[in-house]
């Protein structure tokens, strides 16, 4: 008798993606589409998709476009790895760098990772701010409710709203 092949042990990481700059849909399809076509991490849920207003930076930047993504990531992934899957993501919206917090093509930000502290200068795990923002805690909710606080999400600062599914 053969015996089933066990999976390897996976974690649920997150990634907060968000535009408003461009075609903001267009860069958060690309950006899905980026990891799906990645077979590891494998992706498992994508929440819908919300019109934000922006937190921080510039008052005269346009709405945003927010979603979150929910990975399985082999258990004893370096976080860095994640990090640099980010990176290649904004890279190939185009984003540039320029102003602090300013318009951009795309951001891409680890939330959170099962299991994982981390408070480095390049990295911080779970995100600093993400339980004050609701572009992150409204979608993060809708894939793992028992993340988010239903206080915190009230609390939490900037209006959403849902506009549709990518
Ligand atoms: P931002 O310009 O807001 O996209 O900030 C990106 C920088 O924040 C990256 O270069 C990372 O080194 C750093 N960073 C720290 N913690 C995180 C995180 N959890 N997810 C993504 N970037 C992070």
């Amino acid at each position: 008798m053969t015996s089933p092949r066990a999976e390897p042990p996976t974690r649920r990481a997150f990634l907060s993606l968000g535009s408003n700059l461009g075609d903001r849909s267009v860069h958060l399809r690309k950006a899905v589409d980026q990891l799906r076509a990645g077979s590891v991490p494998a992706v498992t849920a994508v929440s819908r998709v919300y019109e934000t207003a922006p937190v921080g930076g510039p008052g005269d930047q346009g709405p945003f476009l927010n979603l979150v993504v929910e990975l399985a990531v082999p258990a004893g992934t370096d976080p860095y790895q994640l990090l640099e899957q980010c990176r290649r993501l904004e890279a190939a919206a185009g984003r540039v760098r320029t102003t602090h917090w300013g318009p951009r093509t795309l951001d891409a930000d680890i939330v959170w990772i099962d299991g994982v502290e981390l408070d480095d200068p390049d990295l911080t795990v779970p995100h600093p701010r993400w339980r004050e923002r609701r572009f992150v805690l409204a979608p993060l909710g809708e894939l793992a409710p028992d993340l988010v606080d239903e206080a915190d999400l009230a609390a939490a600062g900037g209006e959403v709203r849902v506009v549709g599914m990518l």
